[in-house]
């Protein structure tokens, strides 16, 4: 089964699609993720896409399609794949629909994550994450342990991303609703499109998700 989990930052993809990773054996392909790798790695693309990154703005189709493009190339999919903020823009998606065609896969569902927008700021500028195993910590509901070390694997390496400031999210939302939101249209003419409250707590968005799934 191949999925992929729309919704604007901060609406929990990488969260849920870790819990997916987890119970369903499927490959989590997170450009974001693919992109800050690329970075800490010095490549001449990361450090230019950094710099896009921190102002919150999306990096060009022809950089994150190539990404894509080499990580099916290299993986086997095992229980088959969720793309996490990828596609982002109709170029993206129509991509996206020619390389799963070209590998003889279908997409089965596009989940989209619906949460409003007061929501978003608060979470985003209270979160960090695990560098190590990407756990999600938020200042007021899920505080970092006291002893800095993370709850799912132990590592301290526990940071804030630079993106994640109000003035950056503020061009993050912007580039959401008029490069991807249009992505919800797209996939709904298609039949592939299911909603979820994104707002609900952790379990019970997994919940809806499983239940989309069936
Ligand atoms: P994310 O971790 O998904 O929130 O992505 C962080 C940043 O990486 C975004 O704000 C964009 O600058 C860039 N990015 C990630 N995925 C894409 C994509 N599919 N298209 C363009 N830019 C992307």
């Amino acid at each position: 089964m191949n999925i992929i989990l729309l919704g604007p930052p901060g609406a929990g993809k990488g969260t849920q699609a870790r819990k997916l990773v987890e119970e369903r054996n499927m490959v989590q392909l997170s450009t974001g993720d693919m992109l800050r790798e690329a970075r800490r790695n010095g490549t001449e693309m990361g450090k230019k896409a950094g710099e896009i990154m921190d102002r919150g703005d999306l990096v060009s189709d022809d950089v994150v399609i190539g990404i894509i493009r080499e990580q099916l190339e290299q993986d086997n999919g095992a229980g088959g794949y969720i793309f996490d903020g990828f596609p982002r823009t109709l170029a993206q998606a129509e991509a996206l629909g020619r390389l799963l065609i070209d590998m003889g896969e279908n997409l089965d569902a596009v989940i989209e994550m619906q949460v409003d927008d007061d929501a978003l700021v608060g979470r985003i500028t209270a979160r960090s994450s695990c560098k190590a195993c990407g756990e999600v910590y938020n200042d007021i509901t899920k505080p970092i342990p006291a002893d800095g070390k993370c709850v799912n694997c132990g590592s301290d390496d526990i940071i804030r991303r630079p993106d994640d400031n109000e003035e950056s999210l503020r061009t993050r939302l912007f580039a959401y609703y008029k490069q991807t939101s249009p992505l919800v249209g797209y996939y709904y003419a298609k039949g592939d499109l299911k909603a979820v409250d994104g707002l609900a707590n952790m379990d019970e968005v997994a919940a809806s998700i499983a239940k989309a799934l069936r």
